[in-house]
């Protein structure tokens, strides 16, 4: 059920070799007579970061905009450096403006480089970076871990599906920036919509698994039903002002005896295909479809 988080995301290399880099660069640019290269060849640009760009764009389990942001930054750092040293192996020394240009570029790139560090090994601890959520480590256990307690108990548990509605036409509007700012904003909502015991994940994409512990289908739907509207009231601010507003739509399932996980699973995703297909920005119980089948 769960694929493993890229812990080995291999960036902190491509941080030393560019601090290395820029070493070679000041020495081309300040001292070029005693470099013994000129021009570009006295500062090439290293290959790691090609490389880990090449694993990234493998991995489903990396934001591919950023990997293709980052991609434009460090093209735009190497650029901007090559076209100094050129200069300085014409004759022309390096100018304020331009050795600046160069420094804010590299800033940038060691700076977003961590931030990527950063995501990967909180997504290693099982904590999706973008919105806080638990991710799908440490799924599987928890679900079977409830599953006893409600074989031992009798008691049920409720599994919820939640799907943004039309997210795609959201970064389509406004931008991918936007569409994480409403990610961020609805996985608050439902961190502070669930009790502390109950549990969610993000599978992925805009797409999240809500664990009712001890929940029986009625008590389940309320907490829902409060969910559903608290998501749709809510204001997501974007960076230029606007305000945005989303719905979400939910599957339902109650636990029972005669259901393995992944059958319950399946359940409460046709019921989240049924409240897509009759409208969205609704609740579909398991129960309520079954009963409309057959
Ligand atoms: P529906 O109401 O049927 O669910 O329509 P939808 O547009 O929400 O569904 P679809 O699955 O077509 O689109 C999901 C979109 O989610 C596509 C993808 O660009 C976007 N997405 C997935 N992960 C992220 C993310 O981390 N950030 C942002 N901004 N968008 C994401
Ligand atoms: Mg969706
Ligand atoms: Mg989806």
């Amino acid at each position: 059920m769960s694929p493993t988080p890229p812990s080995q995301a291999g960036l902190s290399p491509v941080i030393d070799e560019h601090l290395r880099w820029l070493t070679r660069w000041h020495r081309a640019v300040f001292f070029p007579a005693e470099c013994g290269l000129s021009g570009p060849d006295a500062a090439p640009m290293p290959m790691g970061f090609i490389l880990w760009v090449k694993r990234a764009k493998d991995s489903e389990l990396t934001d591919q905009p950023a990997v293709d942001r980052l991609v434009t930054l460090h093209e735009q750092l190497h650029r901007m450096a090559r076209l100094v040293l050129m200069r300085v192996a014409e004759g022309t020394p390096c100018g304020h403006q331009a050795y600046e240009s160069v420094a804010e570029k590299f800033d940038e790139f060691i700076q977003q480089c961590r931030r990527f560090e950063k995501a990967f090994s909180m997504a290693g601890s099982g904590i999706d970076p973008l919105t806080g959520l638990r991710n799908r480590t440490g799924l599987q256990e928890e679900l079977e871990r409830e599953l006893n307690r409600f074989r031992r108990t009798g008691k049920p548990f409720c599994l919820a599906l939640c799907d943004l509605d039309k997210f795609k036409s959201v970064n389509d509007t406004y931008g991918h920036d936007a569409g994480d700012r409403v990610l961020v904003a609805v996985a608050g909502a439902i961190n502070r919509g669930i009790r502390s015991f109950d549990e969610a994940f993000r599978l992925g994409g805009e797409e999240m698994l809500i664990l009712l512990k001890d929940t029986s289908l009625p008590e389940g739907m309320m907490v829902l039903e409060r969910l559903r509207a608290d998501i749709a009231a809510l204001p997501v601010h974007l960076a230029d002002g606007r305000t945005l507003y989303v719905t979400a739509s939910f599957g339902l399932a109650e636990s029972r005896l005669d259901l393995t996980l992944d059958a319950l699973v399946d359940q409460t995703d046709q019921a989240l295909y049924e409240a897509k297909r009759t409208g969205r920005n609704r609740i579909v119980t398991a129960a309520a479809l079954k009963a409309a089948v057959g």
